[in-house]
């Protein structure tokens, strides 16, 4: 069994504008690459879970999300970091599906490709519905990260830098 360190995306790696879609607009979070290779060397599995409501509504098309996506890998290999899927719902609220977070649709995918110790596993996100789905899908340990208030969370940090600045001291015993 391997562990996993699932991703959200927008206020974790890149900083959430809000509705991001356009490679300008793609800015990555300070830390976020040393972050993920504490964890890849460590053993982890990456993962990325991400809502994107914004094809639902219209703002974007399911084809500029990929192009991002596409881009956001080869950023990640030049900086030797392997993403093993990227997963998103495409669907607006009203749609009640069940792969919007905090609903485990993303989940369930992922460990019907892969077999993940979820007691040994992480998950980084900036939002309630992240740690929720956590919780939902038995992913022991969580990281909220930024200024909102978010309950049930193994650890908080306001910025990825400091997350990153954590790990780098403590990675040994926690990883
Ligand atoms: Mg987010
Ligand atoms: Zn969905």
């Amino acid at each position: 069994m391997q562990k996993a360190l699932f991703l959200d995306r927008d206020g974790v790696i890149n900083i959430d504008h809000g509705y991001v879609y356009k490679i300008e607009d793609f800015e990555f979070t300070e830390g976020i690459f040393e972050l993920l290779r504490f964890f890849i060397e460590k053993g982890y599995l990456l993962f990325i879970v991400t809502n994107q409501s914004g094809i639902g509504r219209d703002y974007y098309s399911e084809e500029d999300f990929q192009v991002l996506t596409s881009w956001m890998l080869d950023e990640f290999k030049k900086e030797n970091i392997d993403i093993i899927s990227v997963h998103h719902c495409n669907h607006s609220p009203e749609k009640n599906c069940a792969c919007r977070k905090p609903q485990t649709g993303m989940i369930d995918k992922i460990l019907s490709q892969n077999v993940i110790d979820l007691g040994s596993s992480w998950l980084i996100g900036d939002k309630q519905s992240d740690i929720d789905l956590a919780k939902n899908s038995k992913i022991k340990n969580t990281i909220a990260i930024g200024e909102r208030t978010i309950e049930n969370t193994s650890l908080s940090f306001k910025t990825i830098l400091e997350c990153r600045d954590y790990f780098d001291d403590n990675k040994i015993k926690i990883l």
